[in-house]
Order: C-alpha cells, then structure tokens, then sequence
C-alpha cells in the first residue's frame, strides 16, 4: 500500500461529520449588508475576485462576512490591522469554502500579520518558505494551534498577479482544510468516503510526477516547491488550480478534476487573460 492509500485510510474514517449545520448566527452574518468600500478593496486587491462569477461573488461575501465574525486578526512587527487586510486576506481565503459544505476552517481562531517575510521560528509546522541569504525567511506559516502567520507584503503581490500560480493565502489556508482531521497530509476531509481513495491513486501520482521533474530541475505548471512532501503538493496544486486552471486541466486532467470535484468550482470557467508558465 502506498502512503497516500495508508494516508486515505485514515482520513476516510474522519470523513463521518463533515457536514456542520450553518447554524443561526452564521446565518445572521451572512445576511450583514456588505459596505461598499469592502467590495471596493476586493476589488481592487483580489485578482480573484474580479474574475469571479456574479453569483459566485455574493456567496463569498457572506462568507467573508461570517469569516470576519470569528476569526481574530493581530498584526505584528508594528502592522496595524486595517480593512484592507482583513478583506484582502478573507476574500481570498473565503473561495475555498464556495458551493462547499464549509466550516469556516474550524482549528483556526487567529491571524497574524507581519508587514513582509520574517525570520523563521524555532516552531514550524507546514510553512510557505524561501531561502534568501542563507537565513531561512517565511511568507506564511499555518500552525496546527490554531494560528496562521502571513507576511502582509507578499500576501497583497501574490493576490494581484492571479495569473503567477503563486498565492501566499490560497496556499496557506489549503493546508487548513488538509489538516481539518488532524493531520496535513495532502489529504483534506472528503465528502464521501468512497472518494479517498481515487484522490489518493491521482495525488501520489501527480506528485511522484512532480518530485521527478524536480530532480531533474524541469518547470511545470505546479511549483515545484509542492514536490516537498504530500501536504505542500496539495497547497502548491490549489494555488495552480485557482491561478493557472487553463493550463493544469491541459496538462494534469485528472488532477484538474479531482480537485474541481473537491473545491465543487471551476475556475477555467473564469478564465480572461492567458496564463503564465
Ligand atoms: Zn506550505
């Protein structure tokens, strides 16, 4: 058995619970008139957001909505949390959860924000990371605690170019839903049990795919940081699903629709502009 067929088994028995009620407080935050200089930010800040279908766009409102309404925001390094960030950061975070049965990433309960990346701690958990000057600088962190840590600078870039494969929220709330069983393991809860385990034959072999091309230092469409392990080819798949889904279907078909069938959208549908390798 390989380790995506041991991983699905376990995950398969989380899957029983997955559908939370939305719940009547929810509800009432969903209902909350949206201002309009919120929608303005959106739509200046997330890429996303303008490529989004009409119907599309007012689910995720009301999610933003709710998602704002719990979750507590805390900038760091001198940040000061300002409308722009929290709606820059919700309204990319909030598209995972659209057409899905969604709950509004329950381990997480606070965000922090540095102004740009920072300089790793001793704790790390599944991280978005690069290597500059031999010191090891984080753009995101998603901690299993309860936290995550985004560095503001790199959250805003990687949310205008929508075209790059690169998203630092996309990518670190993707590792959120991975690791709502308990465990990130490229396995996110699935709506059905039957599901896991063609996720699990399509994702290992993506990914044994991935981890050969990068030996042999060759670009694809996905980055090539996702042949780090399972977890980081899932996060690093979603940001290419979301940003370059014209080119991941051509090229990864199934991979293409597994997560289509996970995320329940389509972002091809969206698609204006060409996309870049
Ligand atoms: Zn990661």
């Amino acid at each position: 058995m390989s380790l995506w067929a041991a991983l699905a088994v376990t995950a398969a028995a989380s899957a029983i619970g997955y559908y939370h009620s939305a719940g009547p407080r929810r509800r009432r935050l969903r209902a909350r008139p949206f201002p309009p200089e919120w929608e303005a930010i959106l739509m200046r800040n997330v890429a996303l957001y303008r490529k989004l279908p009409q119907n599309l766009r007012a689910q995720l409102r009301g999610h933003i909505q709710v998602f704002l309404g719990e979750k507590d925001f805390e900038g760091c390094g001198g940040l000061v949390i300002n409308d722009e960030i929290r709606l820059t950061i919700a309204g990319q975070a909030c598209i995972l959860l659209l057409n899905r049965p969604c709950r509004y990433f329950p381990g997480l309960n606070a965000i922090l924000v540095y102004p740009r990346a920072y300089i790793q701690r001793a704790r790390r958990q599944e991280g978005y990371i690069h290597f500059e000057d031999e010191r090891q600088i984080n753009l995101g962190e998603s901690w299993s605690n309860g936290t995550l840590v985004l560095s503001w600078n790199d959250v805003a870039n990687t949310a205008h170019d929508v075209r790059d494969g690169h998203n630092l929220v996309l990518h670190e709330f993707a590792h959120q839903l991975d690791t709502e069983d308990g465990v990130g393991d490229g396995v996110p809860l699935l709506e059905q049990q039957s599901k896991y385990f063609h996720w699990a034959e399509v994702l290992n072999r993506e990914y044994q795919a991935l981890v050969n091309l990068t030996r042999k230092h060759q670009k694809d469409v996905i980055q090539a940081y996702g042949a780090t392990n399972p977890a980081e080819f899932f996060a690093v798949a979603t940001e290419a699903f979301f940003e370059r889904p014209v080119l991941l279907h051509r090229k990864h078909a199934e991979l293409y629709q597994e997560l289509r069938d996970f995320y329940q959208v389509d972002p091809e549908t969206w698609n204006e502009a060409r996309e870049q390798l």
